[in-house]
């Protein structure tokens, strides 16, 4: 058994529980169910369980990769709001995208920011 594979946690084939990280000397004793592995079992770090790690990863990540989608499609959305006409006081186009804020407890009304589309200059107005 070629040292490469000797630290990677294998899971154990009897319970299915992911067994502790091999040792260099010595084999390894599955926390659930107390069998224990040497450290050149073929059916527990063999290439087969480190092709299942490796698939298991990239579907982690994949995952993560969508959540990110959505949040960065989410502040588009607030950043591209409907746009009213309004002069933009640094270079004077006459259109502005809003987005309202609403700040703590309904009393207190809301904030509109104003982003001019030109020039990306931003005002908030309270209402
Ligand atoms: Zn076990
Ligand atoms: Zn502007």
């Amino acid at each position: 058994m070629s040292s490469s594979f000797t630290r990677i946690p294998g899971f154990c084939p009897d319970c299915g529980s992911i067994l502790p990280s091999l040792q260099n000397k010595g084999g390894v004793t599955c926390y659930s169910c107390s069998r224990i592995f040497s450290e050149d079992a073929e059916e527990v770090f063999g290439t087969s369980k480190v092709k299942y790690t490796i698939v298991f990863n990239s579907r982690e990540a994949k995952k993560k990769n969508i959540k990110e989608d959505k949040r960065q499609k989410t502040n588009e959305v607030q950043e591209e709001g409907p746009v009213v006409e309004r002069k933009c006081p640094k270079c004077g186009n006459d259109k502005m995208s809003y987005a309202t804020l609403q700040l703590r407890s309904a009393d207190e009304g809301q904030t509109v920011f104003y982003t001019c589309t030109k020039c990306k200059y931003k005002e908030s107005e309270n209402s």
